[in-house]
């Protein structure tokens, strides 16, 4: 098979100062939880991308020295030889696969407080760490410039040494290069301070030193956000930044450019969509003659063509279509569009960064495991028996699983008790906001047509009786869970008492199935994530007077880690939800709900039609103990084994339920899986 001629254009190579990208997909630097700490990892996962066709691969930020230090966060470094080593393993890989393959030199500044290293950071002048930790920077005097100078010029001859064709200046994101161009947090009064010929000093000197130390074999590219950070009429503020963009705009090889808010740049699918930061970037090709590329969560192709035909960007840019879909140029390539696996951006990638783990992601369960499992994103060990699975339940777990099963050969029945495929992702997906969630069930049920030995059953609900029935080897489990309407939750663990009549008491579950409340609803929140923030928005839209009641001090807190907690809040606020924080619920009597301060247990009432339930999900799991009785009891039949899988084992995030199916399917017949508890990745010594 062969693509459309149409999508020619994203496989034409292209010059990028002394070197030459085979075609336009050029995976961009992003954070994976592996860094430095766990290079193996990190290897094989970036040699994936080189073999699912991006021209140029790059790895995450990378620290010059060891005063920029953002453990427990996970980042690269080139400090001695053995960080030349680890990079040169992923090299080599990605050399093999015809990639490129980048490098992004960083220093961080304030941002970073060197947790690890201890060692003072320098920046523009003495401020407090900008992600709230109790350390300032020290402001740079003249032989701090001099050791930057150098630090810069040494890393970027072990990038050389380590084997990358591309070197990186990091220049926005509130880093020290960032911070010394922008007039709101540089108020030197050097030659670095004060006019913009001085402000853009130290980004050219650092650009000279890069061009001077590996400019002759090695491309030199920044990254850089055009605008100022702030909203004008409703349009990205540009004027400061642009002013700025104007005295540098030649000097490297190449821009790789993205909005200065991460909110823009990183947005769930909750708040942006495909290609929206294009408003920010549209200028920047007008006034250099570099090469541009730019991130957007592209996935559609024709969105990819038209970026580049009407002169917005020379590569399309990609993280997150990369991490769900490592093999997406090669798809596109062979025209095998229908393959692609989509991102849903839920940013559950982000979240390995943001915790200090490795990277995991909802829509691709194999990103991370490529080294410490050897799961490959298309490949999948054949079948090693003649077995036949029956999986019971058609959500992310019991679909991944019925899919990787099918792809390794074996004789798969997959039933579902519902009309639809999809479980909550079909679900959810009704909700505002969260209509991506879909693809999760729409590329795996593609992918069912092309499997003969996977047969679907809808309306189909099973008893145990009718599972055993089907005289199938092995059952797998994969009914869900549902959400609890006794209060029960994480402050909460016996639930709440007192809760008065249960038709005033709802779930997302009702919502999600179109039963809803009227007039002054308590949407109380003790899950901390979306579920709670998506419903109280909807019902206020629909007419609700709705109060959002945390036990957290927060809406959507660990949305603080997927990078969408501010637009969480925000749209809270907008939509005029009332929101109390730090409280918990201890009784309802059907029309005043009785409130405690999670600091001082000081009591307040409140009044309420309805609560909404957001607390914790009860697995459905009667079906898995009866099984299990019939099997101890020797009344199974051929079946030999019963699992239970996704949030019918353990409720969490749909990306546990999604991995969970592949683990299950890749582990029949074979335990080598269960080796990976042993498979630790180390760092090098020196
Ligand atoms: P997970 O996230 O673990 O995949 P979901 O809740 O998304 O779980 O999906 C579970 C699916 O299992 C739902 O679509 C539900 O209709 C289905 N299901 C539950 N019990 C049965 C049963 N006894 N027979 C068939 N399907 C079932
Ligand atoms: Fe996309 Fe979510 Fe996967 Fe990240 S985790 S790549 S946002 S699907």
């Amino acid at each position: 098979m062969t693509h459309d001629p149409h999508f020619d254009i994203l496989f034409d190579p292209l010059k990028i100062g002394p070197v030459i990208t085979k075609n336009r997909f050029y995976q961009v630097p992003h954070c994976t939880g592996m860094g430095w700490q766990r290079p193996n990892m990190l290897a094989e996962m970036r040699s994936m991308k080189a073999e699912g066709g991006w021209g140029v691969v790059n790895t995450e930020y990378c620290s010059i020295h060891p005063s920029s230090d953002d453990l427990p966060h996970s980042y690269t470094s080139l400090w001695d030889q053995s960080d030349v080593r680890a990079h040169r393993m992923m090299t080599d890989k990605l050399h093999k696969h015809g990639a490129l393959a980048g490098v992004e030199l960083w220093y961080s500044g304030a941002n970073a407080s060197s947790l690890y290293t201890r060692e003072a950071p320098l920046d523009v002048n003495s401020r407090p760490n900008l992600k709230g930790l109790p350390y300032q920077s020290r402001k740079m005097d003249k032989q701090d410039f001099r050791d930057l100078r150098q630090w810069f010029r040494d890393a970027a001859l072990r990038a050389k040494d380590a084997g990358f064709d591309i070197v990186y200046a990091y220049a926005n994101h509130h880093y020290l290069l960032n911070n010394f161009q922008r007039s709101d947090t540089n108020d030197r009064d050097d030659e670095y301070g004060g006019s913009v010929q001085n402000r853009s000093r130290l980004l050219r000197e650092i650009i000279e030193v890069l061009k001077d130390a590996v400019g002759e074999t090695m491309a030199v590219a920044v990254r850089f956000s055009p605008d100022d950070d702030k909203m004008k009429n409703n349009k990205p503020a540009v004027e400061e930044t642009r002013e700025f963009f104007l005295q540098v705009a030649e000097l490297p090889d190449m821009w790789d450019i993205t909005p200065a808010s991460w909110d823009i740049e990183l947005g769930t699918s909750r708040f942006v969509n495909e290609g929206d930061n294009e408003p920010y970037i549209s200028y920047v090709k007008q006034i250099t003659s570099k090469p541009v590329v730019t991130v957007g969560r592209f996935t559609s192709t024709d969105t990819m063509v038209n970026q580049i035909k009407r002169g917005i960007v020379d590569m399309i840019g990609a993280a997150r279509p990369s991490i769900a879909d490592p093999f997406l140029p090669k798809k596109i390539e062979e025209g095998r569009y229908e393959d692609i696996r989509e991102c849903i951006g839920c940013n559950i990638c982000y979240t390995g960064d943001q915790l200090g783990v490795p990277i995991r992601c909802t829509q691709n369960p194999t990103m991370g495991e490529e080294w410490r499992r050897g799961w490959h994103p298309e490949y999948v060990p054949e079948k090693k028996s003649e077995s036949s699975i029956l999986v019971i339940g058609a959500g992310p777990a019991g679909l991944e699983a019925a899919h990787a099963l099918g792809k390794r050969g074996y004789k798969v029945m997959l039933s579902e008790a519902r009309n639809e495929l999809g479980g909550r992702v079909a679900q959810e997906s009704r909700l505002p906001s969260l209509s991506e969630w879909m693809r999760v069930k729409d590329y795996r049920e593609q992918q069912f047509l092309k499997l003969p030995n996977v047969e679907v059953y809808l309306d189909s609900h099973l008893s145990a009786e009718d599972a055993l029935l089907t005289e199938v080897d092995h059952i797998v489990i994969a009914t869900g869970a549902k959400w609890r309407a006794d209060g029960f939750g994480r402050n909460n663990a016996i639930g709440i008492g007192n809760l008065g009549a249960s038709e005033q008491i709802f779930t997302p579950d009702d919502i999600m199935v179109g039963r809803l409340p009227q007039g002054k609803v308590i949407v109380f929140d003790d899950d901390y994530y979306y579920m709670a923030p998506v419903i109280a928005e909807m019902l206020q839209k629909a007419g609700c007077q709705v109060t959002f009641v945390s036990t957290s001090n927060m809406a959507c807190s660990f949305g603080s880690y997927t990078s969408e907690q501010p637009s969480a809040q925000k749209a809270l606020i907008n939509a005029g939800v009332q929101m109390i924080f730090s409280q918990n619920i201890q009784a309802y009597d059907g029309e005043n709900i009785e409130l405690s301060c999670m600091y001082t247990e000081r009591a307040s009432m409140l009044k309420a039609d309805a609560i909404v339930m957001v607390t914790a999900r009860l697995p459905i799991d009667e079906l898995y103990y009866q099984l299990q009785d019939l099997i101890e009891n020797g009344k199974a039949g051929s079946t030999q084994s019963i699992r239970r899988i996704g949030d019918c084992e353990a409720p969490a995030l749909i990306a546990s339920a999604v991995y969970a199916g592949r683990k299950y399917a890749l582990e029949l017949d074979d335990s080598s899986g269960t080796n990976y508890l042993v498979r630790r990745d180390v760092n090098f010594s020196s």
